[in-house]
């Protein structure tokens, strides 16, 4: 997925995203932004091994085709309220209208609607599955999905960090404590949440874009 800066050198320098007025407002956010955190070092991290291999990380600003293509995008329902809050609340400029319209006109299988000029319009909210998905070594072809033409090129992330930034969402579900979340983990109940990316019915998102409603 397209990336807005060169990424740091060390997972230490991968600085949590950070909304102060808008996490004391709303209890989900900061839920929503460690897990992005969690994952975003484990990235970072295993990005870290295979460079210091000598491979090279082929993702970069302005590289988006794979946002063009890809048809199955899953997103998590504390994921989709991130969406949401960023679209309606911290979109400006010719960038919200774009977005705006390119959800009301949005069908299954066109590119990503949040995708404007070849990067990701909602780039601090962006799903997980984005986050996950990093291609070393060439840029894709348009129209290559390098998980089936080189799978070895596709970073595979580390489960057990994937699964804790998973977790770190469970407590905006009623999961609380750490025996229920263990529990909630073990039978994949968020897993039943998700919810692809191209079947949402991004018509409403539009139309609260639009200044009638907020969430
Ligand atoms: S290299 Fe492929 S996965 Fe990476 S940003 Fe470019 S098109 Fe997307
Ligand atoms: S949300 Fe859309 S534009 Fe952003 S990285 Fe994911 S697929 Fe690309």
């Amino acid at each position: 997925m397209p990336k807005r800066k060169k990424r740091s050198r060390t997972s230490s320098n991968i600085k949590r995203l950070s909304f102060p007025a808008d996490e004391k407002r709303l209890d989900w956010l900061p839920m929503l932004l460690d897990a992005y955190h969690i994952a975003d070092k484990g990235i970072n991290t295993a990005i870290r091994k295979r460079t210091s291999r000598g491979e090279r990380l082929a993702c970069a600003k302005g590289c988006s085709s794979c946002c063009a293509i890809h048809s199955t995008i899953p997103v998590y329902p504390l994921e989709l309220v991130g969406i949401y809050w960023f679209c309606i609340e911290k979109l400006t400029g010719p960038e919200r209208d774009r977005i705006r319209e390119q959800l009301k006109r949005f069908s299954t299988g066109d590119p990503c609607p949040f995708l404007v000029n070849g990067v990701c319009g909602i780039h601090p909210m962006r799903p997980l599955a984005c986050r996950h998905f990093n291609v070393f070594n060439k840029a894709c072809e348009p129209g290559e999905d390098p998980y089936y033409t080189r799978r070895n090129d596709v970073l595979t992330p580390d489960e057990a960090i994937k699964n804790r930034a998973i977790e770190t969402m469970l407590p905006f579900h009623g999961f609380r404590d750490r025996a229920k979340r263990k529990i909630a983990m073990n039978s994949g109940y968020l897993n039943r949440q998700v919810q692809n990316l191209h079947e949402i019915d991004w018509k409403a998102l539009a139309l609260r874009m639009s200044g009638k409603r907020m969430i």
